[in-house]
């Protein structure tokens, strides 16, 4: 679009409207962790948490997405290492396909909800056009791979 176009479309009454309301374009606050699938959490471990001294904080089950994951805090970010409960869960299902190895990468926004509505209205693909609860109690939502090039994107809010 030339930047005439844009400043018409900047006219319209609809996108005056929108504006009047407050909204804001979405904000990513950081990169909130990188999700590395692991056919065994236990077996990857040693590497990640005693040669490189990361601490593994917390493990946790989350049924709906037939993961158990764990976290690893680094600096600002965190990796999360997850490894599937069930062989049709999602990342059982990446490992068969892919292999180990990264998986999603998960940026941080302030407003989930209003992230997901933009991003919706702007033609991207949306796995989950509602946030859904993961690891952590943190809401979270998939964007698809297709809207991405490649990579599996995942918005977190908490
Ligand atoms: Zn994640």
């Amino acid at each position: 679009m030339t930047a005439a176009g844009r400043r018409e479309g900047a006219g319209r009454g609809e996108r005056v409207g929108r504006r009047s309301k407050g909204r804001e374009r979405m904000k990513i606050l950081k990169i909130d962790h990188i999700g590395i699938a692991a056919k065994s959490i236990d077996q990857v471990a040693p590497f990640w948490n005693e040669i490189l001294g990361l601490p593994i904080e917390g493990r946790q089950t989350v049924e709906e997405q037939k993961a158990t994951t764990a976290f690893l805090p680094v600096g600002e970010s965190e990796l999360e290492i997850l490894e599937s409960t069930a062989s049709d869960g999602a990342i059982a299902k990446f490992i068969e396909s892919r292999g180990e190895g990264i998986q999603h990468i998960a940026l941080r926004v302030d407003n989930l909800e209003a992230a997901l509505r933009e991003l919706k209205e702007k033609g991207v693909r949306l796995i989950d056009e509602k946030p859904r609860t993961g690891a952590g109690g943190a809401k979270i939502a998939f964007i698809h791979p297709k809207s991405t090039n490649g990579v599996l994107l995942e918005l977190s809010e908490r």
